[in-house]
């Protein structure tokens, strides 16, 4: 596999970074993940728009205009004869002799970038859907910010797997869901209306949710942008998460409880089909 390293196609091989980059030493680094269709790049306007938010939530120095940063995209998908899959993004405030304060504007910031194969439309979770347990919600307060701070949502990952399932669903102090570790979280209600938290400090702002809730209302479902509890969650009619690599993915169980009939609900499998057609008509 070719990578994007610093300015260089290498072999992943042959790609190194410095031990003093503080992507490595502080978590210092945001990152995006886009998804390839048929070789073309899904929704890459809003997560670009979303790189450039974090990037200056946090000061961090651009790694490339939009249309260098597209360039580099589609290089390392033709280089990889990359048909269906992910480019995974990271930006870092470059390496610098180790100190909290951060370093001079000037100094460069690292970027990497590199993809990974892998079958997005045709999968057994979409076909199934997928468990999830519900574990407190321990990471920072700053969560609409897409940094590589992944170690609890990881942790989170391994206590699902332990307990059977393929995923945690995070809940708040206040006792209300706020997304999956890597995704957002939905539910349908008795009468049809899709629920998901508001945007906010709690959450990551997801492009694929934002596109899913787009569709869904012109589809003429009602959506209330509004939290809910584990409760209500295992009470629902259909359960779902989004993101650039589940799309849209029903949820069949929660802490053992049965979403509906425990299969894929019907909403969550017209909106993920819906989200698929559209996304192959406008990737780029
Ligand atoms: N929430 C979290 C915590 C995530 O890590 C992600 C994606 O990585 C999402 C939500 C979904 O965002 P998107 O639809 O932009 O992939």
């Amino acid at each position: 596999r070719i990578v994007y390293c610093n300015g260089a196609y290498l072999p992943e091989a042959e790609a190194t970074i410095s031990v003093f980059d503080r992507g490595f030493l502080f978590a210092d680094a945001v990152y995006e993940v886009v998804s390839v269709l048929g070789g073309k790049l899904v929704d890459f306007s809003g997560h670009m728009a979303r790189l450039r938010r974090s990037l200056s939530e946090l000061d961090l120095p651009s790694p490339g205009s939009d249309d260098e940063l597209l360039a580099i995209h589609r290089e390392l998908v033709q280089r990889n004869g990359l048909d269906e899959g992910l480019v995974y993004l990271q930006s870092t405030r470059g390496a610098a002799d180790r100190d909290f304060l951060f370093p001079p504007k000037e100094t460069p910031a690292g970027l990497v970038l590199f993809t990974q194969a892998k079958a997005l439309r045709q999968t057994e979770a979409a076909e199934r859907g997928l468990s999830v347990i519900t574990v407190p919600d321990l990471r920072w307060a700053r969560r609409d910010i897409k940094t590589v701070q992944l170690l609890y949502p990881s942790m989170a990952k391994m206590q699902a797997k332990a307990a059977g399932a393929q995923d945690a669903w995070m809940v708040g102090e206040d006792g209300l869901v706020t997304e999956g570790t890597s995704n957002n979280a939905h539910i349908v209600t008795a009468d049809g209306a899709l629920v998901t938290r508001a945007l906010s400090h709690s959450i990551l702002h997801g492009i694929t949710r934002a596109s899913v809730l787009r569709l869904a209302s012109e589809m003429g479902l009602s959506i209330e942008e509004r939290s809910f509890t584990p409760d209500e969650a295992k009470a629902a009619s259909e359960a779902f998460i989004t993101s650039a690599s589940s799309f849209v993915t029903a949820i069949v169980s929660i802490d053992g409880v049965a979403i509906g009939k425990g299969t894929p609900g019907e909403t969550a499998k017209r909106l993920r089909d819906i989200y698929i057609a559209e996304a192959e008509r406008t990737a780029i």
